[in-house]
């Protein structure tokens, strides 16, 4: 084989990649079943979507026509704001349920209710369930595509996809990084998403937290992770810090005061300077400052939570471009076509 035909094969072979990546996703029920070309895939198709936050006008015409239904059974504002926003630069109209004002306070069925949205025709479902597992139950029984805006402690896909947007841009790599996940792991979604993505790309993953917080089958979830159970042996020499939200209602039940978590967990300046220079500090809000983080590392110059946040918008357009916009994968990039026309 010459250089050139060698070079038209990988080329060949990238681009069917990308066509079976495209045809075989319907749904984004979690990151677990994805392969390492799929997350590759939607970070790369994130990035101009990035690039087109900062753009003055940000709104884009490829989802016209469309409906995006967001179905919020559990408190949510983050996740919620960041979806319809997506859905709205992307020109598509949302429709919105949220558990406060539905009837399912008057006992309606999770199915009876997503029924009730397909009636009314949206073209697909952003789900978030305190079950764990109801996105995949509606995506059984739906024509259309779900995500999976985080369900129970199982998944939160999108926040995985954005944490790894933030890592892969300030580290310029996923491959290999050593991350030490601090908090309470058994009731993460976060951090279940944030395993599964990571260890697909070969992280080293040290987790941290209370015992009462560690789930007993952690190490079957990925083949480089361990427990340490002190904080500053965790974090000494990791590329990126990932705290978790304490989750306040679940302090009391087996008892831990909440300044004996500070004591041994909290994320202080001090801890944060045994990580590599220039470590990354990552939360997946909403932050208890004070409590898990002090807010001097909140505020600092490694911090990345807001940028967190700005990724989550290009994530979730570049997901919903997908999904429910259905492009083939080898289409012209909407927010590239509108960047390159503002030059
Ligand atoms: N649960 C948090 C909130 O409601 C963050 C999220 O929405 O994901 O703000
Ligand atoms: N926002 C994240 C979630 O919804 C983390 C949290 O709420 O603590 O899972």
């Amino acid at each position: 084989m010459t250089a050139w035909t060698e070079w038209k094969a990988a080329a060949e072979a990238a681009e069917n990649v990308k066509e079976t990546v495209h045809q075989r996703l319907q749904h984004l029920l979690g990151i677990e079943p994805l392969t390492v070309e799929q997350v590759t895939f939607f970070l790369d198709q994130a990035k101009p979507f990035q690039e087109f936050q900062r753009h003055p006008l940000k709104k884009l015409a490829t989802l016209r026509g469309k409906t995006v239904a967001l179905a919020f059974f559990e408190a949510s504002t983050r996740t919620r704001i960041s979806f319809a926003t997506a859905a709205a630069r992307l020109g598509a109209d949302t429709m919105n349920l949220q558990a406060e004002s539905s009837s399912l306070k008057k006992g309606e069925s999770l199915i009876d209710t997503v029924r009730t949205l397909e009636a009314m025709r949206p073209d697909g479902i952003v789900i978030r369930h305190a079950a764990s597992g109801a996105p995949e139950f509606v995506a059984e029984r739906l024509g259309m595509p779900v995500l999976n805006a985080g369900d129970g402690s199982h998944e939160h896909p999108t926040q995985a996809l954005l944490d790894a947007l933030t890592i892969r841009d300030r580290l310029g790599r996923l491959q290999g990084v050593n991350i030490t996940i601090l908090g309470d792991i058994l009731h993460s979604r976060v951090a279940r998403s944030n395993i599964h993505l990571l260890s697909k790309f070969g992280a080293r993953i040290r987790i941290c937290g209370p015992a009462m917080w560690m789930p007993p089958m952690l190490e079957s979830l990925a083949p480089n992770l361990c427990r340490v159970p002190r904080v500053e042996e965790a974090i000494d020499g990791a590329d990126v810090i990932m705290v978790l939200r304490v989750q306040t209602e679940r302090l009391h039940e087996p008892a831990l005061a909440e300044s004996d978590y500070i004591l041994r967990y909290q994320l202080t300046p001090e801890r944060v300077r045994l990580a590599k220079p220039g470590a990354l500090v990552l939360h997946p809000g909403p932050m208890i400052r004070g409590l898990e983080i002090d807010p001097e590392v909140a505020d600092g110059p490694q911090s990345c939570v807001l940028e967190q946040v700005t990724n989550g918008l290009a994530v979730r357009m570049a997901l919903l471009y997908h999904l429910i916009g259905g492009a083939p994968a080898d289409a012209p990039h909407p927010a590239k076509e509108r960047l390159n026309a503002a030059d």
